[in-house]
């Protein structure tokens, strides 16, 4: 191989000391106490790509350094000195390793496993700051030097290109982007090979697996995001869904001692994940972005011990046993003493004829930077009136010529925060169209034109706009639960005191105490957050819900 080393890291970043900290003696001899001391030899690797559940090592003598290989080159990425660590996301979450790690000189370590590792920082809390800090900041450098084991060739015109950049943003997953409609090469090398439109994108995963338009479940097991979680352990708390309700529940339970494992069909963060930016969430006076939000939620989850399935979704809930059993996509069976349920909702389709042919092409569901780049200096059309649709229209303001507002009421009074309807009303680029409905869709390939109607007049007008963000209230995701559960008239699950006799009959409700607050009509399920019939669709109502879960659900394990 030509090895040729790059600028380090480490050489071109402001944050050196919080991203390569150097301890103390008092802080070594701390870590020292959960682990063992041994000596190195030069040459020696410690961790290599694709390990898994891979141990973390101080430098007591000697060096390290950490390099990410390609094919053909190395770059390096730190050189760690006496006092300073190894790792960064990946060495929590038990994913496997993304960067080399082998001795450059030799002398003597202080190794841990991982589960030593998650020990120390949960009891910790002065090492707990510094390294999860620095694992966390190691690991936002990965991604901005597109330093990942991961390739996308995509266009950004291609609804499975804007998932799978979503899918692996969201995981917080470096990759790099190869853009067909940039890069006229990319796109002549695909054609030679026969890759059509419907392949694209195509992912090469590893330097060794060429994927043609994966699926995020797909995507998953090839990068080993599951791997080194155990499916057949009975857990204390199945928490289902990772949006921020699940999040929570994960936090407080696994830091309350319970064996917590979170499933999730799609990515942690949930409906929050793709807010540009949430303005009413306490403790954030200037706002924070949903992605930045979620993404602390699942890194403090992982922190306290809890396990997160991800692209692997709960298809069917059986409740006639003595304990619960969530199915999983591809067969697997899930057993746990207390089910949180925390799948939220999704967006609303209108029904549009040909909506789906330009899902991702022209129509989207969030507006995220992603989406917001893509329609930069045009108009877009926001379809709604509710929080959302007044967040997306504020944010694309700042990026887009012109956003149109469509809605159908006559007005926005009902359904938006005042905050939000004052920044609409001052904001030139934003034009409220009241009593007006989309009517079709057109392009070829993408979304290029539209046509909407004023239902007052009847009068129908088109224009050649090729962005719609539809942000038209949620269904909740209950499918899934099969019967098991009482669900309200519009599917959301019912709790507590909403729970009527008829519905405990039918379960026949076996204990003498009625049902908890947010509990089902089956002990120890409960329900949070946005999926909940009654809640409130609020981050900070989910965030407590979930936390509120799991001092229920302790209860319910102690009976
Ligand atoms: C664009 C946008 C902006 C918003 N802005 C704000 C705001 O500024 N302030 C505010 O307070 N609220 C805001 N909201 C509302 C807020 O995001 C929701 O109330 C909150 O996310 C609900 O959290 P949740 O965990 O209950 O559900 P969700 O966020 O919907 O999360 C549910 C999770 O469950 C997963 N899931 C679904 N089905 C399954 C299954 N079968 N198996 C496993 N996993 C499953 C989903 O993939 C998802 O990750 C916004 C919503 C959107 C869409």
């Amino acid at each position: 191989m030509n090895t040729r080393l790059q600028t380090p890291l480490a050489a071109t970043v402001s944050r050196l000391d919080r991203l390569f900290p150097t301890l103390t003696p008092k802080q070594v001899t701390r870590i020292e106490a959960h682990g063992r001391r041994r000596s190195t030899t030069a040459g020696e690797v410690q961790v290599e790509v694709g390990d898994r559940a891979f141990p973390f090592f101080v430098v007591i003598s000697g060096e390290l350094e950490a390099v990410r290989p390609s094919e053909t080159i190395e770059t390096l990425i730190v050189r760690c000195q006496p006092g300073q660590f190894s790792g960064e996301s990946n060495v929590i979450s038990g994913r496997p390793a993304i960067t080399r790690l082998r001795v450059t000189e030799p002398g003597e370590v202080i190794q841990l496993s991982r589960d030593e590792l998650l020990a120390l920082i949960q009891t910790d809390a002065e090492l707990s700051e510094i390294l999860m800090r620095a694992f966390i900041l190691r690991r936002l450098e990965l991604i901005a030097q597109h330093l990942g084991d991961i390739v996308v060739v995509g266009s950004m015109h291609s609804a499975g290109t804007l998932r799978v950049n979503e899918f692996l943003t969201r995981n917080g997953h470096p990759f790099h982007y190869v853009d067909l409609d940039r890069d006229r090469d990319a796109q002549e090398l695909l054609d030679r090979f026969r890759i059509s439109v419907h392949d694209v994108p195509v992912v090469i995963c590893r330097g060794q697996n060429v994927l043609r338009n994966p699926t995020n479940a797909r995507i998953a097991d090839c990068l080993g995001f599951n791997e080194s979680i155990d499916q057949n352990r009975v857990c204390d708390l199945v928490v289902v869904g990772a949006g921020p309700a699940g999040l929570a529940a994960a936090v407080y339970g696994a830091s309350e001692g319970l064996d917590v494992l979170v499933l999730e069909a799609s990515v942690p963060g949930g409906q929050a994940g793709s807010s540009s930016r949430i303005e009413n969430y306490l403790g954030f006076p200037t706002g924070i972005s949903g992605l930045d939000l979620t993404g602390r939620a699942y890194a403090q989850a992982l922190k306290f011990g809890a396990q997160v399935i991800v692209a692997k979704g709960a298809t069917r809930m059986a409740c006639d046993g003595q304990r619960y059993t969530v199915d999983i996509d591809q067969g697997a069976q899930i057993r746990a003493r207390a089910v949180i349920i925390a799948t939220g909702a999704e967006y609303r389709k209108p029904t549009l004829d040909n909506l789906s042919t330009f899902e991702g092409a022209g129509v989207y569901y969030g507006a995220t930077p992603m989406e917001a780049a893509l329609c930069a200096g045009e108009d877009v059309v926001v379809v709604g009136g509710g929080n959302s649709a007044g967040q997306a229209a504020v944010f694309l303001a700042s990026s887009s010529r012109r956003v149109h507002m469509l809605v159908r009421g006559p007005g926005l009074a009902d359904t938006m925060s005042r905050y939000l309807i004052r920044r609409i009303e001052e904001n030139p680029a934003i034009v409220l169209r009241t009593h007006t409905q989309i009517v079709t869709l057109g392009g070829e390939g993408k979304l290029e034109r539209m046509e909407w109607r004023d239902e007052q007049t009847g009068e129908v007008e088109s224009h050649d706009i090729g962005h719609v963000f539809m942000m038209t209230g949620a269904v909740p995701n209950t499918a899934w639960l099969s019967g098991c559960i009482a669900l309200d008239e519009n599917g959301f699950v019912k709790t507590g005191p909403d729970l009527a006799s008829g519905d405990l009959a039918s379960t026949k409700w076996p204990l003498a105490r009625p049902p908890y607050l947010l509990e089902t009509n089956r002990p120890g399920i409960f329900a949070v957050g946005d999926v909940r019939s009654g809640n409130v669709k609020r981050v900070a109502s989910a965030v407590g819900e979930g936390s509120i879960a799991v001092a229920f659900v302790h209860q319910v394990l102690r009976q």
